[in-house]
């Protein structure tokens, strides 16, 4: 049974309070690991040591950053296999996607930041012969970075690198539901010889470990990616503190397609969209809206292609689609189904629990449910499932389905495929969404702005919005003429 610890000051360390929980492998339904529910104490005991170390690290330059950053990324690439395999087990993707996406991305953030911390400027304002006004960004302090389940090594990595090449101290939580590769990340870490103190992994439960995180009046930025209900609900206390808060939260996104699209190339992309990771990405489009001449024909290749997708052992390389995270959230996708049954929606494919022989009997496997006939505006559209869940509905024109994108309180992001450019251009405008994809899907640039609008959050990561929101401005004002 492996026991994780906490990693404060460059030590790894018990939860003082000796609280453990268990840590599920989805795939086999059983506990196979200890996970600490770490007290307040343990936070504290994070920011003291991560206060100690913001002079040293703050103060160094961007090239001792970088090369410490770098470290870590490679230090992630050389056990690209054994950090893939745990992200697997824990979370209950398939290995190739653990090997083909997870892993690199954690790798990718940390040279991507590690290489920025080197590039990152600000502003001068000058006029001439009498003034010049430069601005400063300095880093924060000690910040915190508390990340979700899905794609855990890959989002907890995309908010500690930006926040350490900023020159921050961090204290960071990873899910209590997936946080092996978050503790294989600090067993990484004392190895390179990271600094100790800079970069504290501490956890435990939301409520107790994470909500510490959030009160603790030393730690002066909060970047936080997870559900609408617990960002509301940070937002409310970090506010009267006047912390910085980033919020990454949900999202019910739309994919648009239009008749005149690549109907192949939208027909692949499409499946990916609705079903990678089981559906449990925040930019999978699970609303497909479908432009009438093409639906049926799009309806019935999609259902085709649905049904052949393997539901499987994780491990196995022929596994298309592997375990949902865990038992609660496997209950919360099925009574989304029969939600949908009940607002009159017909099931085309899925809709139920997979049992699968020998090693995954008991694991929670959902298999891919595609459902038609449901108004745009039920609550099967209009809530997150999160799952492998997408509905597709017909659409007559452009308008209409603009409205249609727009009706949900959500705004992450959309996806539009048509070969009309000027519509591409007129359609993307006009959707609710901080991130709108054109004939693609998860493109990512990681210099762009990524974030969403209305209940998908506030503020954006990615490129130097990131280090921005890890600094503070400083304007310095200088008069030097008469
Ligand atoms: P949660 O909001 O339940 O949890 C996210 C993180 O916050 C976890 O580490 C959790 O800890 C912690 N947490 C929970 N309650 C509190 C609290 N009171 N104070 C501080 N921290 C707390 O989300 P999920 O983990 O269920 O993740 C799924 C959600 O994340 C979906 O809504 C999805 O759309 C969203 N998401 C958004 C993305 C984006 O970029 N916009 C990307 C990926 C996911 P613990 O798990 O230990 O309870």
């Amino acid at each position: 049974m492996i026991r994780i610890s906490n990693y404060i000051d460059g030590r790894h360390a018990e939860p003082s309070d000796g609280a453990y929980i268990d840590d599920i492998d989805p795939s086999i339904g059983e506990k196979y690991a200890e996970v600490p529910d770490s007290p307040p104490e343990d936070i504290d005991a994070a920011v003291s040591a991560a206060r100690d170390a913001f002079p040293d690290w703050s103060t160094a330059s961007p090239e001792f950053r970088h090369d410490q950053l770098i470290r870590l990324s490679i230090a992630i690439e050389d056990n690209l296999d054994r950090l893939a395999r745990a992200e697997c087990v824990d979370n209950g993707k398939p290995l190739s996607l653990a090997c083909s996406v997870d892993i690199p991305r954690a790798v990718s953030n940390f040279k991507f930041y590690a290489t920025a911390a080197m590039q990152f400027a600000s502003e001068s304002h000058s006029n001439s012969g009498s003034s010049i006004n430069y601005t400063l960004r300095q880093p924060i302090g000690v910040v915190g970075c508390i990340s979700p389940w899905n794609l855990p090594l890959y989002l907890f990595t995309w908010k500690i690198a930006p926040a350490l090449a900023a020159g921050n101290c961090v204290v960071a939580k990873p899910s209590e539901i997936t946080p092996m590769t978050a503790f294989l990340l600090s067993e990484l870490c004392s190895e390179a010889g990271f600094p100790e103190g800079v970069l504290n992994i501490v956890h435990g439960t939301g409520p107790k470990t994470g909500a510490a995180i959030v009160k603790h009046p030393d730690i002066g930025a909060i970047s936080f990616t997870g559900g609408t209900k617990t960002g509301e609900w940070i937002a409310s206390e970090a506010a009267p503190n006047f912390k910085k808060l980033s919020l990454e939260l949900g999202g019910k996104n739309p994919n648009i397609i239009f008749a005149d699209c690549d109907y192949e190339e939208m027909l692949e992309t499409t499946v990916r969209s609705s079903f990678a990771n089981q559906g449990q990405i925040c930019l999978c489009g699970s609303r497909v809206f479908v432009e009438q001449p093409i639906y049926e024909r799009f309806r019935d290749d999609f259902v085709r292609k649905i049904k052949a997708l393997v539901v499987g052992d994780p491990l196995e390389s022929g596994t298309n689609v592997g375990a949902v995270v865990s038992k609660p959230h496997m209950e919360k996708v099925l009574s989304y189904i029969d939600l949908a049954k009940e607002e009159g929606g017909s099931i085309l494919t899925g809709g139920e629990r997979v049992t699968l022989d020998g090693r995954c009997e008991n694991g929670y496997f959902l298999r891919p449910t595609v459902i038609e006939g449901l108004a745009h505006d039920c609550r099967t559209n209009l809530e997150e499932i999160f799952g492998p869940v997408v509905t597709i509905m017909p659409f007559e024109d452009e308008e209409e389905v603009i409205g249609y994108a727009n009706t949900v309180r959500y705004g992450l992001s959309s996806t539009v495929w048509t070969s009309d450019l000027s519509r591409a251009h007129r359609v993307a405008e006009r959707l609710e969404a901080g991130i709108v994809w054109v004939n693609c899907w998860l493109l990512r640039d990681l210099r762009t702005p990524f974030g969403g609008v209305k209940d998908s959050g506030m503020g954006r990561e990615g490129g130097f919005e990131a280090l921005r929101f890890f600094t503070e401005e400083k304007n310095v004002c200088i008069k030097y003429g008469d």
